[in-house]
């Protein structure tokens, strides 16, 4: 198996080198997309994409809802807003835009990247009954930090550089990912589903919950997952339930890819 994650050094602390991250990423996403992509006001990057299904330019605005399709004639002024200063546009990177993913696939996926190779973050948002789901996979060096858990949520993330076949290995990886032992997963705590929801506001009505646990993944070692969901005020779920939900959304993001 090819590299997937790339381990960079061996810091002792999962937030060491990474605050040039979002820089770093930035020019790089900047050469590969010929767009400035700017941080959007509410949360991730402005960019434009080309819908390979409905055959339209879209504008990713930050959070899912917010993102809308341009008209020939309305998106040429958007267009020559989000590029490099000075370099022509390049022709749009195709990525399903939110009104095929729900109509073909039942819900919005975001794919993003830690710093240094370390991981991955994934989050669905389900449409029809709204529900938001979210997974980070960390592969990094062992966090000292004393709520690791914390550490992992606070990290740095961005749209990814990783090849889609790195991405696609992860989802199938996660796809077939078996229940972990019954004394392995721990349940977020409080401050972990608030910081959730500090990133990713829940639906009305409903609040983060979830769990984590280590995984050896004998390609990439440890692995530490953390999987949640959001649910209404006082529901529960095993962590078996949540893993078998993203067994099947790891399935439908890798159709996005
Ligand atoms: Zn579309």
């Amino acid at each position: 198996m090819g590299t997937i994650f790339k381990h960079q050094g061996s810091a002792a602390s999962v937030t060491t080198g990474c605050d040039d991250f979002q820089i770093r990423q930035h020019v790089h996403l900047q050469q590969r997309l010929g767009q400035a992509l700017p941080l959007a006001p509410a949360f991730g990057r402005e960019a434009l994409w080309w819908c390979y299904q409905c055959q339209t330019a879209w504008h990713e605005h930050g959070r899912p809802g917010r993102s809308v399709h341009l008209s020939r004639d309305g998106g040429l002024p958007l267009q020559s807003a989000l590029p490099v200063d000075g370099e022509p546009l390049s022709p749009l990177q195709e990525a399903l835009c939110p009104a095929c993913a729900v109509r073909y696939l039942g819900g919005i996926a975001r794919m993003e990247e830690h710093p240094a190779g370390w991981g991955y973050r994934f989050t669905w948002e389900r449409a029809g009954s709204p529900a938001l789901f979210f997974c980070t996979l960390y592969t990094g060096p062992a966090c000292l930090e004393a709520d690791p858990l914390q550490a992992l949520l606070m990290l740095p993330f961005d749209l990814p550089q990783a090849p889609t076949s790195s991405i696609r290995r992860v989802l199938q990886w996660l796809s077939e990912l078996p229940d972990p032992a019954w004394d392995a997963s721990l349940p977020l705590r409080s401050p972990h589903c608030h910081q959730l929801s500090t990133l990713y506001e829940p639906p009305a009505g409903l609040c983060w919950s979830g769990y984590a646990w280590p995984v050896q993944q004998k390609s990439w070692g440890p692995v530490l997952l953390l999987l949640g969901a959001t649910l209404p005020k006082d529901a529960s779920f095993s962590v078996a339930l949540l893993l078998a939900c993203w067994r099947q959304i790891a399935e439908r993001m890798a159709y996005v890819l």
